[in-house]
Protein backbone atom coordinates (compact mmCIF):
# COMPACT_ATOMS: atom_id res chain seq x y z
CA UNK A 1 0.00 0.00 0.00
CA UNK A 2 1.14 3.72 -0.50
CA UNK A 3 1.47 6.10 1.84
CA UNK A 4 0.23 9.40 0.88
CA UNK A 5 2.20 12.05 1.03
CA UNK A 6 1.43 15.83 0.91
CA UNK A 7 3.97 18.52 0.62
CA UNK A 8 3.63 21.95 1.05
CA UNK A 9 5.68 24.22 -1.68
CA UNK A 10 5.69 27.97 0.16
CA UNK A 11 7.37 29.22 -3.08
CA UNK A 12 8.65 32.59 -2.58
CA UNK A 13 6.83 33.24 0.69
CA UNK A 14 7.52 33.58 4.43
CA UNK A 15 10.69 35.47 6.44
CA UNK A 16 12.63 33.31 7.76
CA UNK A 17 10.86 34.65 11.23
CA UNK A 18 7.52 33.62 9.92
CA UNK A 19 8.80 30.40 8.68
CA UNK A 20 9.68 29.15 12.47
CA UNK A 21 6.54 30.42 13.49
CA UNK A 22 4.64 28.87 11.54
CA UNK A 23 5.96 25.94 11.92
CA UNK A 24 6.09 25.84 15.77
CA UNK A 25 2.42 26.15 15.16
CA UNK A 26 1.81 23.69 11.95
CA UNK A 27 3.63 20.96 14.21
CA UNK A 28 1.75 20.36 16.80
CA UNK A 29 -1.54 20.24 14.39
CA UNK A 30 0.37 17.81 12.56
CA UNK A 31 1.10 15.22 14.59
CA UNK A 32 -1.79 13.17 15.08
CA UNK A 33 -2.12 12.15 11.08
CA UNK A 34 1.07 9.39 11.20
CA UNK A 35 -0.45 7.96 8.40
CA UNK A 36 0.19 10.46 5.99
CA UNK A 37 4.19 11.45 4.87
CA UNK A 38 3.79 15.62 5.39
CA UNK A 39 6.27 17.21 3.94
CA UNK A 40 7.14 21.28 4.04
CA UNK A 41 9.42 22.83 1.53
CA UNK A 42 10.32 26.49 2.70
CA UNK A 43 12.46 28.57 0.68
CA UNK A 44 16.20 27.84 1.21
CA UNK A 45 17.05 30.83 3.34
CA UNK A 46 14.34 29.21 6.20
CA UNK A 47 15.39 25.51 5.39
CA UNK A 48 18.18 25.02 8.22
CA UNK A 49 15.88 26.70 11.05
CA UNK A 50 12.93 24.95 9.82
CA UNK A 51 14.39 21.66 9.98
CA UNK A 52 15.85 22.67 13.56
CA UNK A 53 12.17 23.08 14.83
CA UNK A 54 10.90 20.16 13.04
CA UNK A 55 13.64 17.48 14.11
CA UNK A 56 11.99 16.01 16.92
CA UNK A 57 8.64 15.65 14.58
CA UNK A 58 7.88 13.18 12.13
CA UNK A 59 6.97 16.18 9.54
CA UNK A 60 9.58 16.42 6.83
CA UNK A 61 11.62 19.02 4.87
CA UNK A 62 12.22 19.37 0.64
CA UNK A 63 14.11 22.17 -1.04
CA UNK A 64 11.93 23.86 -3.73
CA UNK A 65 14.98 23.18 -6.13
CA UNK A 66 18.90 22.07 -5.97
CA UNK A 67 21.87 21.92 -8.43
CA UNK A 68 23.40 19.30 -9.88
CA UNK A 69 27.02 19.81 -9.28
CA UNK A 70 28.44 19.79 -5.58
CA UNK A 71 30.05 22.82 -5.99
CA UNK A 72 31.48 25.75 -8.51
CA UNK A 73 31.08 28.83 -9.83
CA UNK A 74 27.24 28.66 -9.72
CA UNK A 75 25.96 31.98 -8.73
CA UNK A 76 22.72 31.74 -6.97
CA UNK A 77 22.85 28.22 -6.95
CA UNK A 78 22.73 25.38 -3.74
CA UNK A 79 23.69 22.38 -4.51
CA UNK A 80 22.68 18.68 -3.49
CA UNK A 81 25.82 18.21 -0.67
CA UNK A 82 24.07 21.44 1.04
CA UNK A 83 20.73 20.48 1.51
CA UNK A 84 22.30 16.78 2.49
CA UNK A 85 21.17 16.84 6.68
CA UNK A 86 18.69 19.59 5.95
CA UNK A 87 15.70 18.05 3.94
CA UNK A 88 14.91 14.87 3.00
CA UNK A 89 13.11 15.85 -0.37
CA UNK A 90 13.47 18.33 -3.41
CA UNK A 91 11.31 19.62 -5.33
CA UNK A 92 12.62 19.10 -8.97
CA UNK A 93 11.08 20.29 -12.25
CA UNK A 94 8.29 22.93 -10.71
CA UNK A 95 6.58 25.10 -13.53
CA UNK A 96 7.62 27.91 -12.02
CA UNK A 97 11.26 27.03 -12.45
CA UNK A 98 10.58 25.46 -16.10
CA UNK A 99 8.97 28.67 -17.25
CA UNK A 100 11.32 31.38 -15.52
CA UNK A 101 14.29 29.75 -14.47
CA UNK A 102 15.48 27.88 -17.71
CA UNK A 103 14.59 24.66 -16.57
CA UNK A 104 14.48 21.93 -18.62
CA UNK A 105 13.85 18.26 -18.90
CA UNK A 106 17.86 17.96 -19.56
CA UNK A 107 18.28 20.10 -16.44
CA UNK A 108 15.11 18.16 -14.43
CA UNK A 109 17.39 14.84 -15.08
CA UNK A 110 20.82 16.10 -14.08
CA UNK A 111 18.93 17.20 -10.57
CA UNK A 112 17.13 13.96 -10.78
CA UNK A 113 20.32 12.08 -10.52
CA UNK A 114 21.96 14.37 -7.89
CA UNK A 115 19.39 14.14 -5.78
CA UNK A 116 19.46 10.60 -5.74
CA UNK A 117 23.22 10.44 -5.21
CA UNK A 118 23.25 12.14 -2.05
CA UNK A 119 20.24 10.58 -0.62
CA UNK A 120 17.75 13.10 -1.35
CA UNK A 121 13.96 11.77 -2.48
CA UNK A 122 13.03 13.84 -6.06
CA UNK A 123 9.87 15.05 -5.95
CA UNK A 124 9.35 15.43 -9.73
CA UNK A 125 6.57 17.91 -10.94
CA UNK A 126 5.64 17.34 -14.74
CA UNK A 127 2.13 18.82 -16.76
CA UNK A 128 0.88 20.32 -19.62
CA UNK A 129 0.42 24.50 -20.35
CA UNK A 130 -3.65 25.11 -21.59
CA UNK A 131 -2.38 24.96 -25.07
CA UNK A 132 -1.79 21.64 -24.76
CA UNK A 133 -4.56 21.06 -22.90
CA UNK A 134 -6.71 22.05 -25.15
CA UNK A 135 -4.87 20.75 -28.03
CA UNK A 136 -5.49 17.03 -26.88
CA UNK A 137 -1.72 16.76 -26.29
CA UNK A 138 -1.58 16.28 -22.52
CA UNK A 139 -0.73 12.56 -22.00
CA UNK A 140 2.01 12.78 -24.70
CA UNK A 141 3.77 15.77 -23.57
CA UNK A 142 3.40 14.44 -19.70
CA UNK A 143 4.71 10.97 -20.49
CA UNK A 144 7.38 12.34 -22.66
CA UNK A 145 8.50 14.80 -19.40
CA UNK A 146 8.04 11.86 -17.21
CA UNK A 147 10.36 9.38 -19.36
CA UNK A 148 13.11 12.44 -19.89
CA UNK A 149 13.32 13.16 -16.16
CA UNK A 150 13.91 9.28 -15.27
CA UNK A 151 16.34 9.01 -18.23
CA UNK A 152 19.41 6.72 -16.70
CA UNK A 153 17.39 6.33 -13.24
CA UNK A 154 17.20 2.50 -12.43
CA UNK A 155 14.15 0.74 -10.98
CA UNK A 156 15.82 0.66 -7.54
CA UNK A 157 15.90 4.25 -7.13
CA UNK A 158 12.11 4.53 -7.84
CA UNK A 159 11.52 3.85 -4.23
CA UNK A 160 12.92 7.36 -3.45
CA UNK A 161 10.74 9.07 -6.07
CA UNK A 162 7.92 10.52 -5.80
CA UNK A 163 6.14 11.92 -9.00
CA UNK A 164 3.81 15.29 -8.81
CA UNK A 165 1.38 15.57 -11.97
CA UNK A 166 0.99 19.26 -11.81
CA UNK A 167 -1.68 20.90 -14.75
CA UNK A 168 0.10 24.04 -15.56
CA UNK A 169 -3.46 26.19 -16.28
CA UNK A 170 -4.42 24.81 -12.84
CA UNK A 171 -1.10 26.15 -10.43
CA UNK A 172 -2.32 29.55 -8.47
CA UNK A 173 -5.03 29.96 -10.64
CA UNK A 174 -8.08 28.75 -8.90
CA UNK A 175 -8.72 26.70 -11.76
CA UNK A 176 -7.90 22.88 -10.78
CA UNK A 177 -8.51 19.83 -13.04
CA UNK A 178 -11.21 17.22 -11.90
CA UNK A 179 -10.21 14.40 -9.48
CA UNK A 180 -11.39 12.40 -12.47
CA UNK A 181 -9.31 13.92 -14.69
CA UNK A 182 -6.45 14.32 -12.65
CA UNK A 183 -6.84 10.26 -12.08
CA UNK A 184 -6.82 9.44 -15.25
CA UNK A 185 -3.45 11.61 -16.56
CA UNK A 186 -1.96 9.92 -12.93
CA UNK A 187 -3.29 6.56 -14.69
CA UNK A 188 -0.78 7.26 -17.63
CA UNK A 189 2.01 8.38 -15.77
CA UNK A 190 1.48 4.96 -14.11
CA UNK A 191 1.42 3.54 -17.13
CA UNK A 192 4.49 4.65 -18.46
CA UNK A 193 6.51 3.97 -15.34
CA UNK A 194 5.13 0.52 -16.02
CA UNK A 195 6.65 0.80 -19.63
CA UNK A 196 10.27 1.62 -17.97
CA UNK A 197 10.35 -0.65 -14.79
CA UNK A 198 7.30 -3.15 -14.87
CA UNK A 199 3.99 -3.09 -12.81
CA UNK A 200 5.32 -3.93 -9.82
CA UNK A 201 7.68 -0.23 -9.47
CA UNK A 202 4.74 1.78 -11.36
CA UNK A 203 2.56 0.20 -8.63
CA UNK A 204 4.67 0.84 -5.66
CA UNK A 205 5.70 4.71 -6.70
CA UNK A 206 3.55 8.37 -5.38
CA UNK A 207 2.13 10.00 -7.51
CA UNK A 208 0.27 13.29 -6.52
CA UNK A 209 -1.54 16.49 -7.76
CA UNK A 210 -1.16 19.60 -7.46
CA UNK A 211 -2.89 22.75 -8.95
CA UNK A 212 -4.86 24.94 -6.54
CA UNK A 213 -5.92 22.17 -3.79
CA UNK A 214 -7.75 23.41 -1.22
CA UNK A 215 -9.47 21.94 1.75
CA UNK A 216 -12.90 21.89 0.20
CA UNK A 217 -11.67 19.63 -3.33
CA UNK A 218 -9.07 17.47 -1.12
CA UNK A 219 -11.29 15.15 -0.43
CA UNK A 220 -12.30 14.64 -4.60
CA UNK A 221 -8.57 13.67 -5.27
CA UNK A 222 -8.09 11.65 -2.30
CA UNK A 223 -10.77 9.53 -2.61
CA UNK A 224 -9.31 8.67 -6.34
CA UNK A 225 -7.35 5.49 -6.57
CA UNK A 226 -4.21 6.17 -8.20
CA UNK A 227 -3.59 9.78 -6.54
CA UNK A 228 -1.29 9.44 -3.90
CA UNK A 229 -0.84 12.53 -2.19
CA UNK A 230 -0.93 16.33 -3.13
CA UNK A 231 1.67 18.75 -4.07
CA UNK A 232 0.11 22.30 -2.56
CA UNK A 233 1.23 25.99 -2.69
CA UNK A 234 -1.34 28.11 -1.44
CA UNK A 235 -3.27 26.11 0.86
CA UNK A 236 0.24 25.36 2.70
CA UNK A 237 0.87 28.46 3.65
CA UNK A 238 -2.12 28.50 6.21
CA UNK A 239 -1.93 26.31 9.20
CA UNK A 240 -5.51 25.46 9.41
CA UNK A 241 -5.72 24.82 5.71
CA UNK A 242 -2.47 22.72 5.31
CA UNK A 243 -3.58 20.68 8.44
CA UNK A 244 -7.26 20.38 7.36
CA UNK A 245 -5.74 19.08 3.87
CA UNK A 246 -3.94 16.49 6.15
CA UNK A 247 -6.56 15.49 7.69
CA UNK A 248 -8.55 14.77 4.91
CA UNK A 249 -6.28 12.30 3.22
CA UNK A 250 -5.83 10.59 6.78
CA UNK A 251 -9.47 9.88 6.55
CA UNK A 252 -9.64 8.99 2.78
CA UNK A 253 -6.06 7.02 2.33
CA UNK A 254 -4.66 6.32 5.68
CA UNK A 255 -4.39 3.22 7.02
C1 LIG B 1 2.41 24.34 -6.52
O1 LIG B 1 3.06 25.32 -6.21
O2 LIG B 1 2.99 23.27 -6.75
C2 LIG B 1 0.95 24.45 -6.56
C3 LIG B 1 0.26 23.42 -6.94
O3 LIG B 1 0.40 25.67 -6.22
P1 LIG B 1 -1.18 25.96 -5.87
O4 LIG B 1 -1.59 24.87 -4.91
O5 LIG B 1 -1.17 27.30 -5.26
O6 LIG B 1 -1.91 25.87 -7.16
Amino acid sequence: MRKPIIAGNWKMFKTLDESVAFVKELAPQLAPFSSVERVVCPTYIALAAVADVLKDTEIGVGAQSLHWEEQGAYTSQISPTMLVGLAQYVIIGHSECRAYLNETDETVNKKVKAALAHGLKPIIAVGESLAQNEAGETETFVSGQVRAALDGIDATSMENIVMAYEPIWAIGTGKNASGEIANTIISKIRATLADLYGKDVADSVRIQYGGSVKPGNMAEYMSQPDIDGALVGGASLKVDDFTKLIEIAAAEKGA
